[in-house]
C-alpha cells in the first residue's frame, strides 16, 4: 500500500468507497463471524482502508476527525502496523489543526478560551454572523486525540508550543472540580476530566488542573453501588468508571495494584468498585456498560480496563470474553458494537484494545490508564 496521508490534502469522507464492504444495507442479515480466531491480517486491511478513506456514513463526524484518525492509527499500532502510516504527514496534519492565539496572548487567555487542538478543519472555520457553526473552537477530546497520535508516531511533544495550552486549560475547570470540553460552555462531566488529566500527563505539566478538586470531584461520582457516574449522583456507567479511575490514576492517587495494597486507605470504595466491575461480564461472556443492558464490544475494554488498574483483571472468565468477542469481529475485518453487526472504526479500535488486554499473540501491549500502547506511553 501506498503511504499517501490520511487527512492533510484529501478528504476521505468524500472519497468514493464500495460501502457495501463496511456498513449495513438496511435489511441485511446478520454477519457471520470471520473464524473463531482473532484476524489480525483482515483487521490491518480494514484500518488501512480507514486511514486512506472514510466512508460516507462518517461525514457527520467530520467534526471529530482527529478522533476518526487516533483510532485508525493507534488501531494499527496496536496491530503491529504503524509502518503502513506516512509519519511526517501526519504529524503536519495534526499540527496544523492546533490553535494559537492570534496575537497577544495575554488578552486572549483573559477571555477565557482554551487554546488546543482543533477536531478538523471546518472547526477552524471563523463563526458566521448567523452562528451557524458553533464548535469552531479547540476541544478537549480533540486536543487529546492530537496528542495521542503524536505520541503513537513518535513525536516528542516537547517540539509543540504547550505552555499555552497548559495555562488556558485552567480556563475549563470549572469551581466544581469538572472540565468544559471548550470554552463556550457545554456540558461538564468525567469524559472531560479524564481528558484533561490525560493532557498534563502527556504534556508532564499539571499547571492546567487543581488536582485536588479534580480529585473531589471524581469521588463524588462514586455511586453507592461502588461504579462511577458521569456526573456526581448518576447511574454507574463503564465509561464513566474508566474516566474516573484511569484519571485518579494518571494524577497518582491511586498506586500500584490497589488489591494488594491497604484497599481500606484507597480515596475510593475498591471493594465495591471491583464488585461491580467483576458483575458487568454477562452470561454471554461479553461485558455490559450498566446493569441490564446487552453486551457491547467496547465495554470489554472500558471496564476490562479499570479492572486491569484494579488488579482485578485475572478473575474474568477470559475465554468467554474472547468468545463474545469474536462474535462481534467482522469477516471484513474490524469489530461491531453488537454480534453479526457490520464493524465500525470505535468499536473495532476497542476490540483490539481488548484483545490486547486478552494478551493475544502479535498485539502490542496497551497502556490502559493513557488509551496508548505501552510503547507510545513511554
Ligand atoms: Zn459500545
Amino acid at each position: 500500500m501506498g503511504t499517501s496521508p490520511p487527512p492533510p490534502g484529501r478528504d476521505p469522507v468524500e472519497e468514493e468507497v464500495d460501502e457495501t464492504l463496511l456498513l449495513p444495507p438496511p435489511s441485511s442479515p446478520p454477519l457471520p463471524s470471520s473464524s473463531l480466531e482473532f484476524d489480525r491480517d483482515r483487521h490491518v486491511t480494514y484500518l488501512q482502508m480507514m486511514y486512506h478513506m472514510l466512508p460516507h456514513h462518517y461525514q457527520s463526524q467530520e467534526i471529530n476527525r482527529l478522533t476518526l484518525a487516533h483510532f485508525a492509527i493507534s488501531g494499527l499500532h496496536i496491530l503491529r502496523s504503524l509502518h503502513l502510516v506516512d509519519k511526517d504527514a501526519v504529524v503536519s496534519w495534526v499540527l496544523s489543526l492546533q490553535a494559537h492565539p492570534a496575537d497577544d496572548a495575554a488578552t486572549h487567555l483573559s477571555t477565557g478560551q482554551f487554546f488546543g487542538f482543533y477536531g478538523s478543519r471546518s472547526s477552524q472555520f471563523p463563526s458566521d454572523n448567523g452562528k451557524v457553526l458553533t464548535h469552531n473552537h479547540s476541544h478537549l477530546a480533540s486536543t487529546y486525540c492530537a496528542l495521542a497520535i503524536l505520541k503513537t508516531v513518535g513525536y516528542s511533544l516537547s517540539n509543540i508550543d504547550s505552555k499555552t495550552m497548559s495555562t488556558s486549560l485552567r480556563n475549563l475547570q470549572q469551581p466544581d472540580g469538572s472540565f468544559l470540553p471548550i470554552h463556550i460552555g457545554a456540558e461538564t462531566d468525567l469524559r472531560f476530566v479524564y481528558c484533561a488529566a490525560a493532557i498534563c500527563f502527556m504534556l508532564e505539566d499539571w499547571s492546567g488542573m487543581d488536582k485536588e478538586k479534580a480529585k473531589e470531584y471524581i469521588c463524588k461520582c462514586q455511586s453507592y453501588d461502588g461504579g462511577f457516574g458521569m456526573v456526581p449522583g448518576s447511574e454507574s456507567h463503564g465509561g464513566g468508571t474508566y474516566c474516573a479511575v484511569a484519571s485518579l490514576r494518571l494524577m497518582g492517587y491511586l498506586e500500584g495494584d490497589l488489591l494488594l495494597g491497604n484497599v481500606a486507605s484507597s480515596i475510593i470504595d475498591v471493594p465495591s468498585l471491583l464488585e461491580w466491575c467483576l458483575q458487568r461480564q454477562a452470561s454471554d461472556g461479553g461485558f455490559q456498560g450498566r446493569p441490564n443492558k446487552a453486551s457491547d464490544t467496547c465495554y470489554a475494554f472500558w471496564v476490562g480496563a479499570v479492572l486491569r488498574m484494579l488488579g482485578g483483571y485475572k478473575f474474568i472468565d477470559s475465554n468467554a470474553l474472547r468468545g463474545f468477542l469474536l462474535t462481534c469481529q467482522s469477516k471484513y475485518g474490524g469489530f461491531s458494537k453488537f454480534p453479526g453487526e457490520f464493524p465500525d472504526i470505535y468499536h473495532s479500535f476497542y476490540g483490539y484494545t481488548a484483545f490486547s488486554l486478552l494478551e493475544e499473540p502479535g498485539l502490542n501491549p496497551f497502556c490502559v490508564e493513557l488509551g496508548l500502547t505501552d510503547a507510545a506511553a513511554l
